[in-house]
């Protein structure tokens, strides 16, 4: 199964010099190591970067000619289009602007706007109206997770996958190629802490059962983790088989450390 790695860059940087400085960084380093290794082009995992709304345009055209994609961090749950929405940005438009893909449900999202199930239904199909690929993330609070709650949680987040298959069922067929689920307890994200590889590799193989019985498929989805991966860690979460890659928030903010991630998944 092909690696992915994305980079999550959240409210950074704070400018337009800032996001140009990364991204040169970021692609002399990718251009290097792609020329030093023409033996195995298709070893290396997808990379892919999802930056604010305000520097999506700016980042997905520099990234036109080169091997990273572009993606939304979220989209208008309204309409997929237009409307009266002010602050929202929608499917349409964030495909315009040239993202190819949108994370849905960050758990940020979740906590800081209140995100409810049938709003991330809506962004969903949204998403795939727009031929947007969809990075679902889930993931247990800490207290859900002392409380040992971890694959519930999980399995009432999954449904919002159960209700848009109800809504549109001919979806079934492609809902490998067109979602990445991103596993990212809520108690990792940003604290330093993470779960033992076998935790994660646990929920992961729940997950891609789970996702396999609501589209009643064998065929397995691409489940990312995601919560302080750094390149310290990196190697251990790539060693699993059912750990696909990583979605990086703090990381993905160096050039350096987010392809250290991305090397140890290659
Ligand atoms: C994230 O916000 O998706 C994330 C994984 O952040 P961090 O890597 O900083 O924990």
């Amino acid at each position: 199964m092909q690696a992915w790695v994305i980079g999550n860059w959240k409210q950074n940087p704070a400018t337009s010099h800032d996001v140009n400085v990364l991204l040169d960084d970021l692609l002399t380093a990718i251009n290097a190591e792609e020329q030093a290794d023409t033996e195995h082009p298709n070893s290396r995992c997808q990379l892919m970067v999802a930056p604010s709304y305000i520097h999506l345009a700016a980042v997905s055209t520099r990234l036109k000619n080169s091997s990273v994609l572009c993606a939304a961090q979220d989209i208008s749950s309204h309409s997929a289009s237009t409307g009266a929405y002010t602050g929202d940005c929608s499917a349409q438009q964030v495909a315009d602007a040239g993202a190819t893909w949108t994370i849905v449900g960050h758990s940020e999202r979740r906590q800081y706007h209140k995100e409810s199930h049938d709003s991330l239904v809506q962004k969903l199909s949204h998403a795939l109206a727009q031929n947007l690929g969809v990075v679902l993330c889930i993931g247990e609070t800490q207290t859900q997770y002392d409380d040992q709650q971890t694959l519930e949680v999980i399995d009432a987040q999954l449904a919002v996958i159960k209700d848009l298959l109800i809504q549109q069922p001919e979806l079934i067929s492609s809902l490998s190629e067109r979602f990445i689920i991103a596993y990212e307890p809520v108690w990792a994200i940003g604290t330093g802490k993470v779960p033992t590889v076998a935790e994660v590799s646990k929920t992961h193989q729940h997950i891609k059962q789970k996702v396999a019985g609501l589209a009643d498929t064998a065929e397995a989805i691409t489940v990312l983790y995601g919560g302080s991966v750094n390149a310290d860690n990196a190697e251990s979460f790539a060693a699993d088989a059912m750990i696909d890659g990583a979605l990086v928030g703090g990381a993905s903010l160096k050039a350096e450390s987010f392809l250290a991630i991305a090397n140890a998944f290659n």
